[in-house]
Formats: C-alpha cells, sequence, structure tokens
C-alpha cells in the first residue's frame, strides 16, 4: 500500500469532474486500499478519488468511533429523503479550518463495492453528512462553496500564503 498525496484549496484539480468507474480490476482494489490507508493516516474521516487527483467516482470513508468499518462507494448516486441538518465540517484538502454546513439529513445511496456488487444504504446524522461531503468532492464542489464567499476568500488567502512557504512539492 502506499500513501497518496492530497491536493489542496484553491488547486484547480480539486474541480475536475469524476468519471464512472468501468473497470473493477486489481487496478481498482488497490486504489481503495491506498486511499483508505491515505485517510488514516492524516486522519480523516472520508476521502474522495478528487482528492488524490483521480478523476473517478471512488469514495472512501469510515464514520466509526474505532475506526474499524471501512466503506468503499464507487459511482455513488445519492437522493435526498428529507430533513435538515447543520455539522461543522472540515477538509483534508482544506486543512486547518472549519465551517458550519447546512445539508439534508436524510438520504438515500446507490453504489457499488470495490468488486462491483450493487448495494444500497439509508444515512442520516455523520455518515450521511460524509457522503454529501464526499459525494460533493466527485463533481468538483468543496465545502468552502457552502459557506459565504468572505469566509471562502479568507480560508483561501490563508492557504496560498501557507502554499507559497511550503517548499516545492515534486
Ligand atoms: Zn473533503
Amino acid at each position: 500500500m502506499a500513501l497518496l498525496d492530497i491536493l489542496e484549496f484553491p488547486d484547480p484539480r480539486l474541480r475536475t469532474q469524476a468519471k464512472p468507474v468501468t473497470q473493477f480490476d486489481a487496478a481498482l482494489r488497490k486504489l481503495t486500499e491506498d486511499m483508505l490507508e491515505t485517510m488514516y493516516d492524516a486522519p480523516g474521516i472520508g476521502l474522495a478519488a478528487t482528492q488524490i487527483n483521480v478523476h473517478q467516482q471512488v469514495i472512501v470513508m469510515d464514520v466509526s468511533e474505532d475506526k474499524s468499518q471501512p466503506m468503499v462507494f464507487i459511482n455513488p448516486q445519492i437522493t435526498v429523503v428529507g430533513g435538515e441538518k447543520e455539522y461543522e465540517e472540515g477538509c483534508l484538502s482544506v486543512p486547518g479550518f472549519h465551517e458550519n454546513v447546512v445539508r439534508p439529513d436524510v438520504i438515500h445511496v446507490k453504489a457499488l463495492n470495490a468488486q462491483g456488487e450493487a448495494f444500497e444504504l439509508q444515512a442520516d446524522g455523520l455518515l450521511s453528512v460524509c457522503l454529501q461531503h464526499e459525494m460533493d468532492h466527485l463533481n468538483g464542489v468543496l465545502f468552502v462553496d457552502h459557506i459565504s464567499r468572505l469566509k471562502r476568500d479568507r480560508i483561501r488567502r490563508k492557504l496560498e500564503k501557507q502554499h507559497k512557504v511550503a517548499a516545492p512539492r515534486s
């Protein structure tokens, strides 16, 4: 397994639309394993392939307390069931910043696992928030797009400053 580099806001590659996965092969399973390792190492509770500059519809998550329930969602489709909830969200691509975001609470998800088998689930609470946040990534959307422009610009300026100070990455 390998740790992958995570793109950071305002990197324009984070705005790429991910394409559906068509090949359920060993390379896809390695991708999901590397993404899970990268997510646990960060540490985070979710990671979308977009964040590691792979533009396929792949999401990994683990919202369990003891980090024992890795989940993989390939080509996920979400429909809103109802409700509304506000959560303080953060993102591995927007390190160091947390802001409240309002989203639908209950959602229904259809997806495939790494073997290409279909599954469905209904989610609310943290699982729902995290899935919607990762789903946004696959569509080139970041949680900072859900907050005020003033706050977003402030975060962008601070991160741009950090990126300039940091040593150039390969
Ligand atoms: Zn994120």
